[in-house]
């Protein structure tokens, strides 16, 4: 059995009302799910953002992410266990997991060793049917579409532009392209068509920067689905679709209540892909947070380029969110890759590799300041690392006036984080935080891209076809120039090359394509390969998950 796994069924878990009254939510605004899962209602939401004050919001992000693994979400489940140990009353704010990596490659998305939310197994699987509802609402959209054009196309839609696609929650690269309709006239048109999976869903993006249930059905509304023969956009508003899909979300947009190993609450709700989407938990989610706690401890995915970028210009920007410092979590192991050591020697110790390496650290430092954030390094330590590395590495970051803290909730929970709990405790208690986006709304969308590109990437400029800008302006002409761009790019490099590892300067980012997603409120702009229906791998880990023979789950991790 997984080590995860050990620890998660050996915890004793609290009932769920005594983590709600722990977080000063009373018992009539709980709507329990089971024992140890709960959904908070909207209208206490309500009532907490008018009533009570609002507490301080913490990011966790982390270097470019390499194959050694980095840890933010253990370190954001640390550093919420050990906020409260050190007397500031926290709530940690996380993604919930999407079923395609549980049975795929990555396992699950609940933390691991001593740095867990619990229950793991239903956190991981279907836990309150928020992602069900979704795919649902995903469905119904789609199901209106083709039933549309079937019975006349008053619209007019053009059935080889329609862009709307299905979604299901599973890997499953059978079903990136299809051709749908076919068997005759009764089922409709054939056309091409595709599945992405639930994560990647426009109305999962949507869901998540939502501020309210009106909000919801307004963006839901505006999410373009096809084009007509003459180029005009197509809405679900247009379809008439939007009401029913708000309906179906109704109970989801309320945020889910689990608890940390150490009884820290946790807000774990809405999953958005990290390249097409902001890939941030919900606003709703943490909206609740700050105005329940001290501090909101949130993870966002991937590399501080991609993730902590698009928490900053796109969630924060348009949720109106401040926040008062950041933390980048890096690994010896992982700035060892950066300086160009294999996989397979990262046991050794490699002074000068972590030296090049460190670079990559460093550099997302550099850009997490230019967003008006004080930084703040945590190294999560495995036990391979030597006090050599570790010493090189305070001593990099010593340099550019960072403080580094060795943070070890892994193997020892929310004690092994006090240390990075104190630092951030200073930064939050010195007021420097002057948060301000990268760029102004107002800017041209090309000029948008270019900002992150050369701010953020260090790319000399952005390489943007004839074709791709004149769709950007058209997107201006829509009436969506305001709106923050939402880069989709490789996470392994600053630059759209996945082999360049460190901190590469003087490339060009390469602009491929771009997608308004209208619902959401930002626009896509994709460099390079963006897979939005991932495969299963050769070895799928649902390969190795199963019942005993008392019917528990064995190898999910
Ligand atoms: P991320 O959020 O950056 O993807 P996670 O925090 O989910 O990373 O960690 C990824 C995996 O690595 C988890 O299975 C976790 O248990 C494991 N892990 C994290 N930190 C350590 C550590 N210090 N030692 C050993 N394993 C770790
Ligand atoms: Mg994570």
């Amino acid at each position: 059995m997984s080590i995860d796994l050990e620890i998660a069924r050996a915890a004793k878990l609290r009932p769920i009302a005594a983590i709600a009254a722990r977080a000063g939510i009373p018992d009539e605004a709980v709507e329990p799910y089971g024992k140890h899962k709960a959904k908070i209602s909207l209208d206490f939401v309500e009532q907490a953002r008018r009533e009570r004050p609002r507490g301080k919001l913490v990011l966790v992000t982390g270097i470019s992410p390499t194959p050694a693994g980095e840890g933010k979400t253990t370190t954001t489940v640390g550093l919420g266990d050990a906020l409260n140990r050190i007397g500031r009353r926290a709530v940690i704010c996380l993604r919930e997991p999407s079923l395609g990596p549980c049975f795929g490659v990555k396992g699950g998305a609940a933390g691991g060793g001593h740095a867990q939310v619990v229950p793991m197994e239903d956190i991981n699987l279907h836990f309150t049917g928020d992602f069900h509802a979704i795919t649902a609402a995903n469905n119904l959209l789609a199901a209106m579409l083709d039933n549309h054009i079937h019975w006349g196309n008053a619209l007019g839609i053009d059935p080889r532009r329609v862009s709307w696609r299905r979604a299901l929650d599973m890997n499953d690269r059978a079903l990136r392209q299809v051709v749908q309709s076919l068997g005759g006239v009764g089922n409709g048109f054939p056309r091409e068509d595709g599945f992405d999976i639930v994560v990647a869903s426009e109305v999962m993006a949507a869901f998540c920067l939502a501020d309210s249930l009106e909000d919801l059905q307004e963006r839901l509304g505006r999410i373009i689905v096809a084009e007509t023969r003459d180029r005009r956009p197509v809405t679900a508003r247009d379809l008439k679709a939007d009401g029913a899909m708000a309906v179906l979300l109704r109970d989801a947009l309320a945020p889910n209540l689990v608890q940390t190993l150490e009884g820290t609450p946790a807000l774990v709700h809405g999953g958005p892909f990290a390249n097409i989407a902001h890939g941030c938990n919900s606003v709703m989610a943490t909206r609740l947070g700050l105005h329940l706690s001290d501090v909101v401890v949130t993870e966002a995915g991937f590399g501080a380029d991609l993730g902590a970028e698009k928490f900053l210009d796109i969630k924060c920007r348009l949720a109106g969110l401040a926040p008062d410092a950041c933390v980048i979590v890096g690994t010896v192991r992982a700035l060892k890759m950066h300086g160009g050591v294999a996989k397979a020697d990262l046991g050794r110790e490699d002074l000068h590799a972590l030296h090049r390496g460190v670079a990559n650290l460093a550099r997302h430092v550099e850009n997490i300041r230019k967003f008006g954030l004080p930084p703040v390094v945590a190294i999560n330590r495995f036990t391979s690392d030597t006090e050599a590395e570790l010493a090189a590495i305070r001593e990099a970051m010593k340099e550019i006036g960072v403080e580094a803290v060795l943070c070890t909730h892994w193997s020892d929970g929310g004690a092994g984080t006090e240390a990075l709990a104190r630092a951030v405790a200073r930064r939050l208690d010195s007021g420097e935080a002057h948060f301000a986006p990268l760029y102004p709304d107002n800017l041209p969308l090309a000029d948008k891209i270019r900002a992150v590109a050369r701010e953020i990437y260090r790319a000399t400029d952005i390489a943007l076809p004839d074709a791709v800008a004149s769709r950007l302006r058209r997107f201006e002409e829509l009436g969506f120039g305001h709106v923050p761009v939402c880069i989709a790019k490789t996470q392994y490099s600053f630059s759209a090359d996945p082999t360049l590892l460190g901190a590469p300067t003087g490339h060009t980012l390469p602009v491929r394509e771009v997608r308004l997603s209208a619902g959401a409120g930002f626009v896509v702009v994709i460099c390079g390969e963006v897979m939005t229906m991932p495969g299963l791998p050769r070895v799928p880990a649902a390969e190795a998950i199963r019942l005993d023979a008392n019917g528990r789950i064995e190898g999910l991790f």
